[in-house]
């Protein structure tokens, strides 16, 4: 799996309106999607958007550049990973990068992908229970960090599930593998 399946995917309810409480990751990641389309390129531009927009993030924060409200939050989570500083540090090189996950190599920039989405859909309570769900494990856990790891592998299920199927991506198995996890 690759950061570009984590962008974009529609796990919201589309029947509720992102609203302004959103931070933004959501919209900018559509965005991306329809300059995607309008290249007749998959994936690979937005794959490149986002480790670019990571990359940015990082080089603004350490020259003390203002930071947008999203590239702020970028900065916050890549702060909190100094193992992928170096991976940030040069984005040719990020551009060109191939993380093999059979050789057990985490790819920084879906990880980062992902803290943004759990950070959005908490923030906003898409899918609906989210929030709740996160918040008690985080309290079980002790950790928002560790708690969003948590709930990363949850995201990362219901994403492979669906691709694997074709279908929408289920919020309510998610939220349930979340929940889960918070009360065992
Ligand atoms: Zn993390």
């Amino acid at each position: 799996m690759d950061e570009n399946f984590i962008v974009g995917a529609p796990i919201a309810d589309p029947r509720s309106k992102l609203s302004s409480m959103a931070f933004g990751w959501a919209e900018l990641t559509a965005t991306r999607k329809t300059r995607t389309s309008e290249n007749a390129t998959m994936f690979a531009p937005s794959q490149n958007d986002v480790r670019e927009f990571f990359c940015e993030a990082r080089r603004k924060h350490i020259a003390g550049t203002p930071l947008t409200p999203i590239e702020a939050l970028a900065a916050d989570w890549i702060a909190e990973h100094p193992e992928y500083h170096r991976d940030l540090a040069d984005v040719t090189a990020a551009l060109a990068a191939v993380y093999d996950v059979e050789a057990g190599r985490t790819n920084p920039f879906l990880h980062l992908s992902m803290h943004l989405s759990i950070t959005e859909q908490v923030g906003i309570d898409q899918p609906r229970g989210i929030k709740q769900a996160y918040e008690l494990l985080a309290a079980r856990l002790g950790s928002a960090h560790e708690a969003q790891h948590e709930v990363m592998e949850c995201l990362g299920e219901m994403i492979w599930a669906s691709q694997r199927s074709g279908l929408p991506p289920d919020g309510e198995k998610y939220i349930d593998c979340v929940r889960r996890r918070a009360t065992r």
